[in-house]
């Protein structure tokens, strides 16, 4: 029998951290748990450490370490606890791991993602902001390194399940396929009128109707950014041009994208929204494992409905699209802009409308540049977090709308 793939999870305390463990646990001969990594929630990890045993538990936050060593000391002997942001790097590059799942949330995940990549790992890929803010850089390293890159996010795991045979991505542009097709369930706004827009609330925006995620994901989606930041990851994965990245909303989300091929042939894959079908895709690919998905019923979903998006509700989407056009750095300050604007949004310091105000003025006051290093990446979103925050003090809707 072979050994059990090594894998560490970075970002374990989340929403797509728990569902790997959760396919994982139903697979102990195929999988072993080198490596679980959070960045403060100390009772979340503890509870991952009983259960799962791990030989690493990483806590960012170095208080949080101390508290997690305590608490485990004599219960779990074997799970070494280590502190700060360069352990997430270390487990990430370890010997003993063969897969390292990235499910870390924002531009936190991009350098333990970049070691991954270096060290030649299979990566799922969860955490699509390290794409869209490095995204030249990643691939070069991915390439580089020999690493495996298997996208989770399930719309672009739907479109690898659609695409020709042996392709991985990163292998450039697939052969015959002429478009993707990528779906947005529309997020808890979809019909919502602009004028009522303004007032939503952070629980309005984290109640998403179709899929249980961390809540700045749930916000992403109100907004549709999160669509826009996915454009940004299809064009990456696949060397696709922006042009041949149709958007379409599908509010069932049954159908988790599509590829279409020169033919007229278009290949959809079709599932419950149910994040165990993409993780259990890429931890067990090229093969399939049991996820615990429930069988999809198509009576049940009895229809399918498209629209196209509407980019004057939602113009997130549209800004993504334009710093892809734009190209270096653009990406890395509209990624850590949306980051600060959805913060304060959940903090309730902005409204909801004011996002995308926010996000466009840091682009617009800063000169993007050649994403060549990862020196220049930081930088560029270090100044826009710093713009981002700036703009977010000048704004005063929020007090209005909350108060
Ligand atoms: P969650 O907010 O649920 O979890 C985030 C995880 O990252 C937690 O383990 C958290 O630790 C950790 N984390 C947060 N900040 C830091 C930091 N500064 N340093 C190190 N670790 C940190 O997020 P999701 O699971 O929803 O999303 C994770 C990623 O996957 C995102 O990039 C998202 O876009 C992507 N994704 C998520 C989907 C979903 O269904 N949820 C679907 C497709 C993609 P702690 O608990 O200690 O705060
Ligand atoms: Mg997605």
């Amino acid at each position: 029998m072979r050994a059990p793939q090594g894998v560490a999870i970075l970002g374990a305390t989340g929403s797509v951290g728990l569902s790997t463990l959760d396919v994982i646990a139903r697979h102990s001969e195929r999988f072993r748990v080198v490596a679980l990594t959070a960045n403060r929630d100390v009772e979340g990890m503890l509870a991952l450490c009983r259960r799962h045993r791990p030989d690493w538990a990483v806590m960012v936050d170095a208080e949080a370490a101390q508290r997690l060593a305590r608490e485990l000391h004599g219960e779990a002997p074997d799970t070494q606890v280590l502190a700060g942001a360069e352990a997430l790097s270390q487990v990430a590059s370890m010997e003993q791991v063969d897969t390292v799942m990235a499910a870390i949330v924002g531009a936190a995940g991009l350098l333990p993602t970049l070691e991954a990549a270096r060290s030649g790992k299979r990566i799922l890929l969860a955490n699509k902001e390290a794409l869209v803010m490095a995204g030249a850089l990643f691939m070069q390293e991915v390439a580089a390194g020999g690493a495996t890159l298997l996208p989770v996010d399930s719309e672009h795991n739907a479109l690898f399940q659609g695409m020709p045979a042996a392709y991985v991505p990163g292998a450039g542009r697939p052969e015959g396929v002429t478009r993707i097709l990528l779906t947005a369930s529309g997020g808890p706004f979809r019909t919502t009128a602009a004028e009522q827009m303004s007032k939503l609330s952070p629980e309005q925006a984290c109640a998403h109707p179709t899929w249980d995620m961390g809540r700045k994901i749930s916000v992403d989606s109100a907004t549709m950014m999160n669509k826009g930041l996915e454009v940004i990851e299809a064009c990456w994965l696949y060397t696709m041009p922006e042009e041949d990245v149709q958007v379409i909303i599908h509010p069932q989300s049954v159908v988790h994208s599509m590829v279409q091929y020169q033919d007229g042939s278009v290949l959809a894959q079709l599932g419950n929204p149910d994040m165990r079908t993409p993780i259990a895709h890429c931890l067990a690919w090229p093969q399939r494992i049991e996820a615990g998905v429930e069988p999809l019923d198509m009576f049940a979903v009895g229809r399918l409905d498209f629209e196209p998006p509407d980019l004057r509700r939602f113009p997130c989407l549209r800004l993504a699209q334009e710093a892809w056009h734009a190209g270096g750095t653009a990406a890395t300050i509209l990624n850590a802009a949306n980051e600060i604007a959805v913060q304060a949004f959940l903090d309730r310091r902005l409204a909801f409308t004011e996002i995308h105000g926010v996000i466009e003025a840091t682009l617009a006051q800063l000169v993007s540049a050649e994403a060549d290093s990862i020196e220049r990446i930081l930088e560029h979103d270090a100044r826009a977090r710093a713009c981002a925050s700036e703009l977010v003090s000048g704004r005063r809707t929020a007090q209005r709308v909350y108060s």
